[in-house]
């Protein structure tokens, strides 16, 4: 089954490719009502329209600073969180140089969802050191939250991703998850390098 995943590889070799600073594709994975459109709004509003050069509903692309530098990233928010089809599923999977695995803090089922879908881009990515960041978001609504901070640290821990807790509805973290992103893709980009 493996040989289907070559041109995932080939997909993958375009990002290592990357001209430094990017474009770097950032694909949004996670289960329906996580919060990913609140997370492409924020990406695509904070800058003037002028800024986002290439925005529809599902891709927004614009340059940011991270640590004085400008890095461009294509955002996409194409995932079909309601269908099991995994055909239509998979090219959200290969695109991505680096993915924001969401759930929901308030919603356990959604949090085996990433944890299943992080098994998922093991497989589409084998062996490549593609940046995933588990974001937990929702962590404004406290009393319902069914989460806790360290169940999500130990997953990320254990699927060897970066972990942040964040509230789009508060505008909390959600940059430090795009700009933890893009620290990453250069690093990637530096060890490979070197
Ligand atoms: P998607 O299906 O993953 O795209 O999820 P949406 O972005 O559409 O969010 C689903 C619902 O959750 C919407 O009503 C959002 O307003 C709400 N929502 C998203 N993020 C947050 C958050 O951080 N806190 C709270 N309280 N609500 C949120």
């Amino acid at each position: 089954s493996w040989s289907s995943s070559d041109s995932f590889i080939s997909t993958d070799s375009a990002g290592e490719s990357a001209e430094p600073g990017g474009p770097y594709r950032v694909v949004l994975l996670g289960a329906s009502g996580v919060g990913k459109t609140a997370f492409a709004n924020i990406f695509a509003g904070a800058a003037d329209s002028d800024d986002c050069e290439l925005c529809g509903e599902e891709v927004c692309e614009k340059e940011i600073e991270v640590d004085g530098e400008p890095a461009t990233l294509t955002l996409l928010d194409t995932w079909d969180a309601e269908t099991d089809n995994k055909c239509a599923q998979e090219p959200c999977m290969q695109t991505g140089d680096a993915y924001l695995l969401l759930y929901s803090v308030t919603d356990r089922a959604s949090f085996l969802r990433a944890s299943e879908l992080r098994i998922s881009l093991r497989c589409v990515h084998p062996a490549q050191h593609t940046p995933i960041i588990l974001v937990g978001n929702k962590c404004d609504l406290v009393r319902r939250r069914e989460v806790s901070v360290s169940e999500g640290r130990a997953c990320a821990a254990v699927f060897d991703c970066k972990f942040i807790e964040t509230s789009a509805a508060m505008q909390h973290n959600v940059w430090e998850a795009f700009h933890g992103m893009v620290r990453q893709l250069r690093l990637r980009r530096e060890s490979k390098e070197a």
